[in-house]
Order: structure tokens, then C-alpha cells, then sequence
């Protein structure tokens, strides 16, 4: 098949290096005609009907419409919500990534963050700043119990990691899953009794109409005493204003959080100064081009020959 009968693909992002991407894409599809958007004004050298794929993260408003005959949307990076709370998408198939590389490098991230709650290492580095041994004894991983929110691709990944590691993992979903060594359950009733039970929460929910504000005040007070906190999936699941209070009054020991309301967090957070508060710049993982390049040509390969694309996202689900 040549270049023009396949169509090009549109590539915009002002955050992913747009050369490593077009190489990653031409090395899965062979002769595909990818066009890099200007960051600054969304335009793309060429004849904008032969554009048939659009890869994206964050374009300017107005950017699909410049494209009469796209059959297929693919959002750079596996959360959705910026994508899909637009006005003006376009009426084709949206994907979004999935990369088990893209997985495994998250579930790491969670595995480290994890450990460091549960072996109280947050505790050692602020003993040693004083200059203090102090001795606490270690738990064992079984003995304590951590909360995955959100049981989708990231977070069972990661929910098997933590089993494979010993913890007593426990995950909450929308609907049933089954994850084996991991006590699962699902729905807004569950919730409640899930929390009281989450030694450790990470959150790995996607941030939707309802998910948004999910863990407020109340929900927050719902976690054993002194709980350890984990965010790494978008911070308005989370009321940050009740998440800052718990961990100033002692109900939230200790939080690592990658992700914010606003980012980057702003210079006034509070968030920065707080002893007991790990603040990474939001990169628990990113999109790996060499290996979510072979999910996109086979979704394009999908879309050449009329078939159902994978990783199919739901606007008015919200992801
Ligand atoms: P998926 O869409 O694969 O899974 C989402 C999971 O959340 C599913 O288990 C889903 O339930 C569950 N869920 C969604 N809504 C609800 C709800 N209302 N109540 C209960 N459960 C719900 O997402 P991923 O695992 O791929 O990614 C999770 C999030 O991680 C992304 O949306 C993104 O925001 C974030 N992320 C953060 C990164 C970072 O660097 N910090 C990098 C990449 C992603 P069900 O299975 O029943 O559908």
C-alpha cells in the first residue's frame, strides 16, 4: 500500500520529542506519511485531506476541524480527561495508549512509592536530618493492607506487583474484576468499608464526572488513623484542600503525590513545605514511543480495514 492510499497521520503535542515519535511510527508503519503540527498554531504543512490519524496530546481548540477526512483520534497518553472534556472533537473512534512498558513503569513507580510507606522510610530521612537513630520496628508486607483505586490498566499492573511483593492488596473498580491474590470489589457501596481498610491508598482512577472530588473530606476520614496516601493517577480525584488538612492534623500520615489540582503545583502550595509530603513533578509514567508505536499500527491497520479498533475510549463514560 503506498503512503497517499493509507493516509498521513497528524502529530501534535508540545511535550513529546515529535522526531523520536515520527522514527517510532515509521519503523511500525513502513511508509506512513507523518505530519508534525506547529506547537505554537496546531497548522501542518500539505494537503490536510490526506490526513486520516490524528496522535495528540492537548491540541489548540479548533485543531480536528482542519481535517475533513480523519477516521481515527489517538490521545498520547493513556488519561484522557483533557481529550475528552473538549468541545469540539470529532465524531470518529478515539483511542488512547497502552503500552504494557508504559504499565510496567507505573507499576514500579508504585511499587517504590509503596515500599517507602511501608518500610517508614519518610521517618529515617527526617531522623537523620536531626542527626537521631531511630529505631522502628518493620512490618512485614503482609501485614499491611494497601488500597488500589482503580483496577484499570495501570492499576492492576500495579496491584499484581504489590501481590508479587507480599502486601495484603486489595483493588475497587467500577465493575467486578478478578485479579488473582488481589480481594477485589466494585461500586459506590463498596467504597466506604474499602477505605477503612486501606493501610496504604493508592489512587488509580481515571478523572471523570464521577470520579472528580471522589475522595473528599468525608471519604478521607473514612482511612484507618494514620494511613499513608499515594496519587498517582490525576489530582482532582482528590479534594487537595481536605487531603492538605488530614495530613496537617496526623489522619493522613504521610502522602506521596504525583499529581495535583493545578499543575505545576503552584509556588503558594502548601503542599512543598510539608514534612511529611513527597512531591514528584508528574511522571510516574509517560508514553514510550518505540513500544505504543505497535499498539497505533495495529489500531491503523484496524482502521484500513474497517475493524474495530482496541483501548476504544468512551467520551461519556469519561475515559
Ligand atoms: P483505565 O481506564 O484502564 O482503568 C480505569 C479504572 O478505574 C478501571 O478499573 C475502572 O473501572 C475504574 N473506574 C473508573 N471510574 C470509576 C468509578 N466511577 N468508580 C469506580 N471505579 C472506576 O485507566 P488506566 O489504568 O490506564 O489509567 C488510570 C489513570 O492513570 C489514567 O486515567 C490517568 O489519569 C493516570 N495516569 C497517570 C500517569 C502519571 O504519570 N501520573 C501516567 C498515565 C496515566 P472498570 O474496570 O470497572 O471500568
Amino acid at each position: 500500500m503506498t503512503a497517499t492510499s493509507r493516509g498521513a497521520l497528524v502529530f501534535y503535542s508540545a511535550f513529546d520529542d515529535p522526531v523520536e515519535w515520527k522514527a517510532a511510527l515509521q519503523a511500525a508503519v513502513p511508509g506512513l506519511d507523518v505530519r508534525i503540527a506547529d506547537v505554537a498554531t496546531g497548522a501542518v504543512d500539505g494537503d490536510s485531506a490526506d490526513v486520516r490519524y490524528a496522535l495528540v496530546w492537548k491540541p489548540p481548540q479548533g485543531f480536528f476541524a482542519r481535517f475533513p477526512n480523519l477516521g481515527l483520534v489517538i490521545n498520547l497518553g493513556a488519561g484522557v480527561d483533557a481529550l475528552v472534556a473538549r468541545d469540539d472533537l470529532p465524531d470518529v473512534p478515539i483511542t488512547r495508549l497502552s503500552d504494557p512498558n508504559m504499565s510496567q513503569m507505573m507499576a514500579s513507580f508504585v511499587l517504590f512509592c509503596v515500599l517507602r510507606h511501608a518500610r517508614e522510610i519518610p521517618t529515617f530521612e527526617r531522623a537523620q536530618r536531626e542527626g537521631r537513630w531511630h529505631y522502628v520496628h518493620p512490618r512485614t508486607a503482609g501485614e499491611i493492607r494497601v488500597g488500589v483505586l482503580g483496577l484499570g490498566e495501570l492499576g492492576s499492573t500495579a496491584a499484581l506487583e504489590l501481590v508479587r511483593h507480599g502486601f495484603d492488596v486489595r483493588g475497587w473498580s467500577r465493575s467486578p474484576k478478578q485479579l488473582e491474590g488481589v480481594k477485589t470489589c466494585h461500586g459506590a457501596g463498596a467504597l466506604p468499608g474499602f477505605l477503612a481498610e486501606a493501610d496504604i491508598l493508592v489512587v488509580m482512577l481515571p478523572l471523570t464526572g464521577e470520579t472528580r472530588h471522589l475522595l473528599d473530606a468525608g471519604r478521607l476520614a473514612l482511612l484507618p488513623k494514620g494511613a499513608k496516601f499515594i496519587n498517582v493517577a490525576r489530582g482532582p480525584v482528590v479534594d487537595e484542600a481536605a487531603l492538605i488538612a488530614a495530613l496537617r492534623s496526623g489522619a493522613i500520615s504521610e502522602a506521596t503525590l504525583d499529581v495535583f489540582e493545578v499543575e505545576p503545583l503552584p509556588a503558594e502550595s502548601p503542599l512543598w513545605g510539608m514534612e511529611n509530603v513527597l512531591v514528584t513533578p508528574h511522571l510516574a509514567s509517560i508514553a514510550i514511543p518505540a513500544s505504543a508505536s505497535a499498539q497505533i499500527a495495529e489500531n491503523i491497520r484496524r482502521v484500513e480495514a474497517g475493524e474495530e479498533v482496541q483501548n476504544r475510549v468512551d467520551p461519556a463514560r469519561g475515559y
